[in-house]
């Protein structure tokens, strides 16, 4: 898909620094050699196995697809990963690497902090150290998050300056690695970044839909006819898209969150509003304002917001191998409510996205219409937070 400079069509790239180039040069270098390593691979399979918690299985959900009358809904279960969602599954792969290259720490931010959690729980599995950088309103915001990560043995670092969220945490982040590039390695958090962050990101996160297609195919005896996932930077959509990219027949619809509307700043939905430009490193769609700055976004679902998203995604955009749709928080949380009560399934915020358009697509197709839901995480991280702003519904 991706040209040896990391560039999906005109997409990717990087832009970098002459001196953080030759990190990522370094990077690439050590990712080529153990990607395709048996013992490497190896040691992945049993972590992914005896650890996280893989296979994930996939649920028919038969209740929500008899209740819309329409297509069957299945449900890939990635909330029932270790830490309860999919970020594991290249936190593991990157923690891996950097220790591979003989680093002694792993350095993130983190916004919500799922990020965070899932790092340093990678970092504490494989015995490196785990420094988070989080903005010191998100640190208030998300207690529980920051109580598990220092529970985890992760040293969090407090970024006053600016807005104190997540902007301003990772620039913190890039600043504490380029201190220490000796030591240290960054994990980005999805598949974004300068080359070859998003192509081994997806790479990690390619299990999700190799295991997806062989679980279709035994249960149902055929391919899906459309997959659904939600799309923030879009490293879990990218993971199970990737299975089913050369299947021309398999729909592919990345959901992105339209918030609360269509005005700058009140949506995150950057291949929706986005123009072609510049962020951290890589070339993508960018939300932006009238004057060519990178805007506000907002979605109700704190991981789907970013004013970007992975270069494979707006690749795919182009060449219309995706289609890319969108969801507003009303319609969300009309998912989120009903997922529990049908399937005893609380799903997170973020996959509540891809599960109200599922619900839309069966409800416009027949019975025998098969669609793949990636469902990224689970809702406990939400309950609190949607209970106390729309109630017990
Ligand atoms: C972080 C997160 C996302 C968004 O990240 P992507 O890289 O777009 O997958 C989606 N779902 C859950 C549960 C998350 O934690």
């Amino acid at each position: 898909m991706e040209n040896s400079k990391g560039f999906f069509g005109i997409y990717g790239g990087s832009y970098i620094s002459e001196q953080l180039q030759a990190e990522m040069n370094k990077i690439e270098k050590a990712y080529n050699e153990i990607k395709n390593n048996q013992r490497f691979l190896e040691q992945m399979q049993y972590i992914r196995r005896t650890y996280q918690g893989r296979p994930t299985p996939i649920t028919h959900a038969k209740n929500l697809s008899k209740k819309i009358g329409g297509g069957q809904i299945y449900l890939k279960r990635e909330d029932l990963n270790h830490t309860g969602a999919h970020k594991l599954n290249h936190c593991i792969g990157e923690v891996l690497l950097a220790k591979f290259m003989g680093k002694s720490k792993v350095i993130a931010e983190t916004g919500a902090g799922q990020h965070g959690v899932a790092m340093a729980t990678a970092a504490a599995y494989l015995g490196l150290e785990c420094e988070i950088h989080m903005g010191k309103k998100d640190i208030i915001k998300e207690k529980p998050n920051v109580l598990r990560m220092q529970l985890l043995g992760a040293k969090i670092i407090s970024v006053d300056k600016g807005q104190q969220t997540l902007k301003e945490a990772i620039d913190s982040a890039f600043e504490s690695y380029a201190q220490d590039y000796e030591n240290s390695f960054y994990c980005i958090g999805s598949v974004v970044g300068p080359h070859p962050f998003p192509t081994m990101v997806r790479d990690y996160q390619s299990i999700i839909g190799t295991e997806a297609k062989e679980q279709m195919i035994f249960e149902t005896g055929a391919l899906p006819d459309a997959v659904v996932a939600c799309v923030g930077g879009g490293s879990n959509a990218i993971g199970i898209f990737s299975a089913f990219i050369e299947d021309e027949k398999v729909k592919l619809y990345g959901v992105e969150p339209l918030g609360k509307g269509d005005k700058v700043g009140e949506n995150a939905a950057s291949i929706a509003f986005g123009k072609d430009g510049i962020l951290h490193g890589f070339k993508s769609k960018v939300i932006m304002d009238e004057n060519g700055e990178v805007a506000p976004v907002y979605s109700i679902a704190s991981g789907l917001d970013y004013p970007s998203v992975g270069p494979e995604h707006a690749f795919l955009h182009s060449i219309k191998r995706a289609e890319y749709v969108q969801i507003d928080d009303k319609e969300c949380l009309e998912a989120f409510y009903l997922l529990p009560k049908v399937e005893g399934i609380i799903p997170a915020l973020e996959s509540a996205h891809a599960v109200a358009y599922a619900m839309k697509l069966a409800k416009e197709t027949s019975n025998d219409y098969k669609i793949l839901v990636n469902l990224s995480g689970r809702g406990d991280k939400d309950m609190d937070y949607v209970v106390e702003h729309y109630g017990m519904q």
